[in-house]
């Protein structure tokens, strides 16, 4: 049978097959089907030279908010632009507002996008009283039934610690741990200003997953060293994940944990209203990029935005890969080389000699340009500015 799409000649990377060499790539009916040398393109109708570009498993970004009828959120279409053809909801909607967003959303995004489900009924507040200051906000039930009702796309729980949850940060993880346990899902705790690190690192259980863990403010669980629990959570299978975000990525934290090889184990954009323009214009290619500059291999950084999270969202034999009969899904890229100035959300600067670029973006075997999508973001308040200032 001939191909739907064949990619000829691209240096193929695939860390779940460890695979790096130059490599065909064929796909049929929105499924890969081949991938060898010197595929016959005879009846294939789209026929892509890729020579000195670089093939991927389309990126899965475990963070960002897609619910635009939340002060954070944006619409997911633009992740397509940056070479993501799997998003996840960070907990943008509770159980309250999430039928809405799958109806309107994640029933008709051409990115796939999974989603947390917040514990807090009606997800992420902003920016005045958050959304756990009461706990009587705190649903394990409803959170729990309405996973179990969606369980093709909601994936887990998710919570905010911080000032968000006032002075009981420890009680609201245990609440939205109940849930998690009771739906059999994995729990993605944020971890911002006064979070006790430690202790909640101490609660989590394989497979759950720490996001914002390069946030740099003080009392984090890396400051002069990695703290024991971070270790120990990531011996037993807690995820650590980047969300990188308005508030989160510090340069000199990402740093440190290097210098003691602590690692994360997925990168992501913390893609959402605040971080989506001007000055950081989070992309998921500039975080890797980032990561790049601090050192990491390129096939850590695919790795780490696609069979890892992938194994996160228990999705691993579909998404994430290049092996037949997995979904087309699949970023093409250039990897750059220059002198590139990258940002980090405390706007200091350091200077990277790679970085990566999408050329083209196949979703389920049809192929997109990067470039060709623009959202409509939603205006900006004063208040918004408060935001924007103090969040994390
Ligand atoms: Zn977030």
């Amino acid at each position: 049978m001939p191909f739907d799409l064949l990619l000829k000649g691209g240096r193929v990377v695939d860390p779940s097959q460890s695979l790096n060499a130059v490599m065909d790539v064929g796909a049929r009916d929105g499924h890969i089907t081949q991938i060898a040398q010197n595929l016959d393109e005879t009846g294939c109708l789209d026929v892509r030279d890729v020579s000195g570009k670089y093939v991927c498993p389309g990126l899965i970004d475990l963070h960002g908010h897609w619910y635009e009828g939340n002060l954070f959120g944006i619409n997911p279409l633009i992740c397509m632009d940056h070479g993501v053809t799997t998003a996840v909801d960070a907990g943008t909607t509770g159980y309250a507002n999430f039928p809405e967003f799958r109806r309107t959303v994640l029933d008709r995004s051409l990115a796939d996008v999974f989603a947390f489900v917040h514990i807090s009924l009606m997800g992420l507040h902003a920016p005045y009283a958050e959304e756990l200051v009461d706990l009587r906000y705190a649903r394990p039930l409803e959170t729990a039934a309405v996973i179990d009702k969606h369980r093709d796309r909601a994936v887990g729980v998710k919570i905010r610690i911080g000032t968000m949850t006032g002075n009981h940060g420890l009680a609201a993880l245990d609440i939205a741990l109940t849930a998690a346990r009771d739906a059999r899902v994995p729990l993605m705790v944020h971890v911002s200003r006064g979070a006790e690190e430690a202790k909640i690192l101490h609660r989590l259980r394989p497979g759950d997953i720490l996001t914002h863990c390069f946030h740099g403010r003080s009392n984090g669980m890396i400051a002069e060293t990695v703290i024991p629990e971070a270790r120990e959570a990531k011996d037993r299978g807690v995820f650590f994940d980047v969300g990188h975000g308005a508030g989160s990525f510090s340069w000199d934290t990402a740093r440190k944990a290097f210098e003691h090889h602590f690692y994360p184990d997925t990168l992501s954009t913390d893609l959402h209203r605040y971080s989506v323009s001007e000055p950081l214009s989070i992309t998921l290619p500039q975080v890797m990029s980032k990561m790049l500059c601090i050192g990491m291999s390129l096939e850590d950084v695919i790795s780490k935005t696609t069979t890892i999270p992938a194994r996160a969202l228990g999705r691993e034999r579909e998404i994430g890969n290049l092996r037949p009969g997995s979904i087309a899904d699949i970023l093409i890229f250039d990897l750059e080389t220059g002198d590139f100035p990258f940002t980090d959300t405390h706007l200091k600067v350091c200077r990277g000699s790679r970085r990566i670029v999408p050329h083209l973006v196949v979703k389920k075997g049809r192929v997109h340009a990067p470039g060709s999508i623009s959202i409509d973001l939603r205006e900006l308040y004063e208040s918004d500015m408060d935001v924007i200032r103090g969040i994390g």
